[in-house]
């Protein structure tokens, strides 16, 4: 095999080819396998065919590469040398796995082959050498409907109707009433289906079996299912799937064989002790599907649990010490909770996976904060170990501990947090009605991976069956819905689309809750509670606020937002838009009179309306925030926005204003723009209305006076012009604002510290900031609209075209969300640039809602903004993004150190 290429490695029996570091390779379980058999663990032996097999495989028209069946059966000869069998053998045959691993995980999306390597003559070896023919039978027949499935595209539904009939026939209750002598008959009704659906028989070719399992996992890396998982997940369809053959292992073989999937600390909560489930006498995949009820894996659980059903720990407590001593091992190893697959064979524990666990995001907090408070990970590990955008889930409301629940029953806490939405029953109605903007509660006997898209579009997902580690528990913890699973007394008809539970029967469409923190099961809606930042979330806040660099500021129009903002920890106000000021129903009258009046006469008086009222606000904005910054964007309103439009809304207007509805026509006729987003709005406003900065301008500096008066704080307002591209713009209004200033400075007696500064939003501002900065006293970057005209695309219409230029890949994101760092954000980095060589502390922040985007962040760290600016809710999200931008800012100029 020397110089050849290497399509093939070896793992198992204390050693192997490959080690944890090589995942995009081996793909993450055949990397794993790897390192759990160098660390010397009970792993069963076997190799994984490479990711690059796979896109060679997808590059040359499904045809696998010259070399590899030779490296596959050396390979195939060397487990069989390590477990004393081989493949084929009539008396002594080994059997096999044949399972996918990819570079991320990607639970149940693609295809898995177990017990391969049976046919009808090496079945009575097994069933002579392992003196138990039901096993041997049961494995083979198990084995013809997995493979039929998979490989042969012989669906299920044609094994399983036919062992019902069976059952039925024959009055057993039970698989396990079925005995070694039927499951024979079984198998002969089995293959007799494979020949008639496909006119040939089923393959007692061995080598023909293997090579079709291996090419079937790596066509299942393109089947509909893993797309869309890919799809949600950002997977590259580039990384491809890894194939890992592995000596099977069997928990099926009686009362002291089990299997089971634990994680080393709790998933759900962080808890630190070991959590999990097994089965006695079963094979992986009945502890998955969530069909047999699960047993604890401690007897601490067990009795936390109330389960009459023994733990692990009771029923084999060798196998369990060893097991507990390699979750210590594996945790320590990896510095990292981590997920375990196991299976014990006659009383001898074997490690099937390893990886590190999903969680939900209270369960990552709490594991990041404790592993650091343990030593086993620093304070800036435990930082960059949150993904930023996930605490989103931790803002939202969870339920009121005072409001009334009419609880319908309890099921299994198995994915945190709280939602109501109608009932739905299938997973493309749930995806029809949230497409209607419709929040829904996808209802379920229980999930499987087809039903994967409607668990995307369910606010939340309530099962009837499965365990807490069921595919609807992990996939809602990992996708962060709330989930209640295994709620028993649910009677599901999925036909009549009816649920019913304690008496009370719902249709389709009825409002349920549900609280994926406790189970509960609860009719109707109930009142929801706000989020508040405790515990280890603020902690780890703490933590991150040590190491961030950049500021976070919050975008905030209303002193509620500026509340709320103060609470997740915003330091000040970036933005504040105050057109939104005038949102509200008895204040839009104002500004459409300002914007409708024809002479200067007409806008003053409709000025002098909105002047106190802004004063007021601004009042409340400088007490709120108590000295810290705040900058006040001077009105941006697109006329589309605030132009009254129907005839209802124009007779109103018209009727205050005291003059003919047909002339007011005739006036938002002649205001009305083709384009208005790049229309009279912004400080081409200012420029034709001078008076409408004045009064802007005396609304900011008598709040400023009066909330220093208040709060014995002086408050520095900072003022900010919207859309300019040239200095002259900005030279003009700074001009009214300066003297306005200094008349209030005058009629009140007061020295007022402000600054007047503008957004950068349009490209020729950015590439002017040189001489901008002259007039300017900071800059904050308005990347919404930079991106509208740097890419040329309106905000208010990409919607349409947006799917289709991310499917094709000329978008890797929505430029909207995450900021084009090439493009757009070469424009910030000039700008910034340019701007600091005129006046070099100029501050420099981002309000655009890229401000609140932990990639954007990270960005705007390595170009060195002073303080990125969001809405409130995405303020605690932005805190912990700028530590984690810090950190890796810092990691890489020390990497540079030590390359040079
Ligand atoms: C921007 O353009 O990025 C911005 C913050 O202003 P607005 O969204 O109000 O246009
Ligand atoms: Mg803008």
């Amino acid at each position: 095999m020397s110089g050849a290429q290497k399509f093939v490695y070896r793992f198992g029996a204390g050693k192997a080819d490959g080690s944890a570091e090589m995942r995009e390779l081996l793909g993450g379980k055949g990397a794993n396998l790897a390192e759990m058999s160098n660390l010397g663990l009970p792993v069963p032996p076997g190799f994984t065919i490479t990711t690059e097999v796979c896109n060679g495989y997808y590059a040359n028209g499904k045809k696998m590469p010259e070399g590899l069946v030779d490296q596959v059966d050396e390979s195939v000869r060397y487990i069989g040398e390590t477990v004393g069998a081989t493949l084929g053998d009539a008396t002594n045959p080994l059997l096999v796995s044949v399972r996918s691993g990819s570079r991320a995980s990607m639970p149940g999306m693609m295809d898995t082959i177990l017990n391969l390597g049976l046919n009808d003559e090496t079945v009575e070896g097994l069933a002579i050498r392992s003196g138990d023919r039901r096993f041997a039978y049961d494995s083979y027949r198990r084995f013809i409907q997995m493979y039929s499935n998979v490989v042969l595209d012989v669906k299920h539904e044609n094994f399983e109707e036919i062992l019902e009939h069976y059952k039925h026939q024959n009055g057993y209750d039970l698989d396990t009433d079925i005995t070694a002598d039927d499951w024979r008959t079984l198998i002969e009704q089995y293959k007799a289906v494979v020949q008639r659906k496909l006119g040939k028989p089923f393959p007692q070719n061995i080598e023909e079996q293997l090579w079709g399992a291996i090419s079937a996992v790596f066509d299942s890396w393109n089947n509909a299912r893993a797309i869309k998982y890919r799809e949600l997940n950002h997977i590259p369809e580039s990384w491809g799937t890894a194939v890992n053959v592995q000596a099977m292992v069997f928990g099926n073989r009686g009362d002291t064989s089990a299997t089971g999937v634990a994680f080393t600390r709790n998933p759900s909560t962080g808890d630190g002790r070991l959590y999990g489930e097994f089965l006695v006498n079963a094979q992986g995949e009945d502890v998955v599907a969530g069909i047999r009820t699960p047993q604890n894996i401690t007897e601490v659980a067990r009795v936390e649990a109330g389960s009459d059903k023994p733990s692990l720990e009771t029923v084999m407590p060798e196998a369990f010490k060893e097991f507990v001593a390699i979750c210590h091992t594996l945790e320590n190893h990896y510095r990292d909770m981590q997920d375990i697959e196991f299976t014990i064979q006659e009383g001898k524990l074997w490690m099937l996976q390893c990886r590190n666990g999903k969680r939900t995001t209270p369960a990552a907090l709490r594991i990041a904060v404790d592993m650091a408070n343990e030593g086993l990970i620093s304070r800036e590990d435990a930082i960059s170990r949150i993904e930023a955008a996930q605490l989103d889930q931790l803002l939202h409301p969870t339920i009121d501990p005072k409001a009334k629940r009419n609880i319908l029953t309890i099921g299994l806490p198995a994915s945190p947090g709280a939602a109501s939405g109608e009932i739905v029953f299938s997973p493309d109605d749930a995806e029809k009605l949230k497409a209607l903007g419709k929040s829904v509660i996808l209802v379920r006997n229980e999930t499987s991976p087809e039903d994967i898209h409607g668990m995307h579009a369910a606010a939340g997902i309530l099962t009837a069956r499965g365990g807490m580690t069921s595919h609807a528990a992990v996939v809602a913890r990992g996708m962060g819905r709330p989930c209640v699973s295994g709620a028993s007394a649910l009677r599901i008809n999925a036909e009549l689309k009816t649920v019913t539970a304690s008496g009370v029967t719902l249709k389709e469409g009825d409002i349920i809750t549900i609280d994926g923190s406790t189970g509960q099961v609860i009719q109707g809606e109930v009142a929801m509670r706000q989020p508040e930042l405790t515990g280890d979330f603020a902690k780890l806040m703490e933590w991150a606020d040590v190491v961030r660099r950049m500021k976070v500021r919050t975008n905030a129009d209303t002193p509620r937002d500026a509340e709320q903002a103060r609470k997740f920890g915003a330091e000040g106000i970036g933005l504040c838009r105050t057109e939104h000021m005038f949102f509200d129903t008895d204040r839009i009258m104002a500004m459409r009179e300002m914007i409708v009046a024809t002479d200067t006469d007409g806008r003053r008086t409709a000025l002098a309306k909105i002047l106190p009222m802004q004063r007021q606000d601004f009042i409340e904005l400088f007490e709120i925030m108590q000295g810290l910054p705040v900058t006040i964007r001077l009105l941006d309103p697109p006329l589309h926005e605030f132009l009254p439009h129907g005839h209802t809304e124009i007779v109103e207007l018209a009727q205050s204003l005291d003059i003919d509805p047909a002339t007011l026509r005739a006036r938002v006729n002649q205001l009305t723009e083709q384009n208005p987003m790049l229309g009279h709005r912004g400080c081409r406003l200012a420029i034709t209305y001078p008076e409408i900065a004045e009064m802007q301008a005396a609304a900011i500096f008598e709040a400023a006076v009066e909330a220093g008066k208040r709060t014995g704080k002086p408050v520095v307002p900072e003022i900010m012009v919207p859309l300019i591209a040239t200095k002259k713009e900005l030279d003009i209004i700074k001009d009214i604002i300066v003297r306005v200033a200094n008349d209030v400075q005058l009629a009140t007696a007061t020295k007022i510290d402000y600054q007047v500064g503008t957004m950068i939003e349009l490209p020729r501002a950015a590439l002017r900031a040189g001489e901008i900065a002259e007039t300017a006293e900071f800059f904050s970057f308005g990347t919404n609209d930079l991106t509208q005209t740097t890419y040329g695309i309106s905000r208010d219409d990409s919607g349409a075209f947006l799917g289709d230029y991310l499917k094709a890949g000329i978008y890797s994101a929505d430029p909207f969300v995450s900021i084009d760092t090439v493009g757009v954000g070469e424009l910030v980095k000039l700008a910034s640039e340019r701007g600091r060589a005129t006046r070099d502390k100029l501050k420099l922040g981002i309000c655009g809602e890229h401000g609140g985007d932990p990639a954007s962040i990270a960005f705007c760290e390595t170009i060195g903004l002073d303080y990125v600016s969001c809405s409130p809710f995405r303020v605690p999200v932005a805190r912990l993004a700028a530590a984690q931008a810090a950190i890796a800012s810092k990691k890489a100029s020390n990497k540079n150190l030590e390359d040079r």
